[in-house]
């Protein structure tokens, strides 16, 4: 079988299993100055984060669902209204700053074009009148095919953001995807946004774990209501250290995804009724087959017979995710399978 549900299917590499045996641990829940706690391993980790992505800290958490909510509860009260994108993962899939008992945050949105970049006429109206408190941006773009938002778009938000004193999180779950596409480093992509999260169990390959970045004191304001969401760990070095490894030895690779979900389009690009959505620059295809069915659950049980295991996104839209362990021989198959679809279900 071919899975291309998500990349955080990837399992930790043997190396990433050893630096866990290797690493030094403490109780990082037993803080001292700046809110850090005594897990070297975890210390070593939240450093090095903060370093590559140019922000003053970062702090480790379990998820990247916490890492967004944590990092959007430090910056605005419960029942703040946040400017997000219409297609945004931490709006449709995450919810939970939504959530009527949790954040009570209300939604506004703005759209993005067909290359997922966000429409900055829709936020500087949202902006100009007025009751946004904060804006969130997702890079890469998950729904919208894995787009890469570029450094000027993110500027030019942050200027408007900055004129209205209005803060940017940016909801970095594939943050080296987006930076491997655009050829440019994570922390050119980091200056323009106050705060920022990224996924260390996406593909980047290591088994848990999300880092939230920005200045320091609202790094230990994320602390706290991580610890409030239950998310302060004891001897997180065990999570820590394969993220250290990670951010040292998995970043590169990205790129033989890339490449992959770049083969797999291409050898789906001349069919009639399947049609990708976006453009394709880093490791999702998200494809639209409204043509053929309107029913995407069951267009995905036909792949699965097939031995292809892939979901709907979006409810008209089935994604394709490349990641460590996924071969080009595989992204073809996979391929030649979404042309059988095509030909008739
Ligand atoms: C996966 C993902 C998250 C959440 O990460 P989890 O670790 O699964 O909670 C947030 N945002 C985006 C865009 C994602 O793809």
């Amino acid at each position: 079988m071919i899975d291309l549900r998500s990349d955080t299917l990837t399992k930790p590499t043997p190396e990433m299993l050893e630096a866990i045996l290797a690493a030094p641990l403490g109780d990082d829940d037993r803080t001292h100055e700046l809110g850090r706690g005594e897990d070297p391993t975890v210390n070593e980790l939240e450093d090095h984060a903060a370093r590559i992505t140019g922000k003053q800290a970062a702090v480790l958490v379990p998820s990247g669902c916490m890492a967004n909510t944590a990092a959007v509860l430090a910056q605005v009260k419960p029942g703040s209204t946040l400017l997000v994108d219409e297609q945004q993962h931490l709006m449709i899939s995450e919810k939970y700053l939504f959530d009527p008992v949790l954040g009570r945050m209300s939604p506004q949105t703005y759209r993005h074009d067909e290359h997922g970049q966000p429409n900055l006429g829709d936020i500087a109206a949202a902006l100009d009148a007025g009751g946004i408190d904060l804006i969130c941006v997702e890079n890469s773009h998950n729904y919208a095919g894995g787009a890469a938002i570029t450094c000027e778009r993110l500027a030019a938000i942050h200027e408007l953001a900055q004129a209205h004193g209005v803060p940017v999180h940016m909801d970095g779950a594939r943050l080296f995807n987006a930076a491997l596409a655009l050829g440019v480093d994570v922390s050119e992509l980091c200056q323009h946004v106050d705060t920022l999260m990224f996924c260390l169990s996406k593909g980047l390959s290591a088994p848990v774990g999300s880092i939230v970045c920005g200045d320091q004191d609202t790094i230990l304001e994320v602390r706290r209501m991580r610890k409030a969401l239950g998310g302060a760990m004891r001897q997180a070095g065990v999570i820590a250290a394969p993220g250290i490894y990670a951010l040292r030895h998995t970043v590169e690779r990205l790129a033989e995804d890339h490449a992959n979900a770049r083969a797999f389009a291409d050898a789906i690009a001349d069919l009639e009724r399947t049609h990708i959505v976006g453009d394709v620059v880093t490791n999702i295809v998200v494809i639209d087959v409204s043509d053929i069915t309107d029913d995407p659950l069951a267009y995905c049980e036909r792949a699965a017979e097939r031995g292809l295991i892939i979901r709907p996104v979006m409810k008209r839209y089935i994604r394709f995710v490349f990641y460590r362990g996924i071969t080009r021989e595989d992204a073809l198959n996979a391929a030649a399978i979404v042309r059988e679809l095509d030909a008739g279900l």
